[in-house]
């Protein structure tokens, strides 16, 4: 299980791959980082429509324990995220 380092708002200045839903984000665009560390350092993306939906989790308790379950014991995959969304029925905009 990998540590989590910190997390950090960018605009970014190459694309990177979401690591919640998968799709590009590209240059210039706000993105969320979060770095881990496990065998060195790592840092993984989200879109702005990864970041509300994990928003829309969070606020609501019962979602939010369902995700926390979900991220354990293997830990969350790449597209993880909009899996749990469509099992959940948990819209943001543009979602698809
Ligand atoms: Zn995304």
């Amino acid at each position: 299980m990998p540590d989590f380092l910190k997390t950090k708002f960018v605009n970014v200045r190459k694309e990177h791959t979401c690591f919640g839903c998968g799709e590009k984000i590209v240059r210039g665009s706000i993105a969320r980082v979060d770095t881990f560390v496990e065998d060195g350092i790592y840092d993984l993306y989200h879109c702005e429509r990864c970041i509300k939906l994990e928003k829309e989790i969070k606020k609501d308790d019962k979602l939010s324990k369902l995700w926390d379950n979900y991220f354990y014991p293997d830990g969350v995959d790449q597209n993880d995220l909009i899996e749990f969304a469509r099992d959940y029925n948990i819209k943001v905009e543009e979602l698809s």
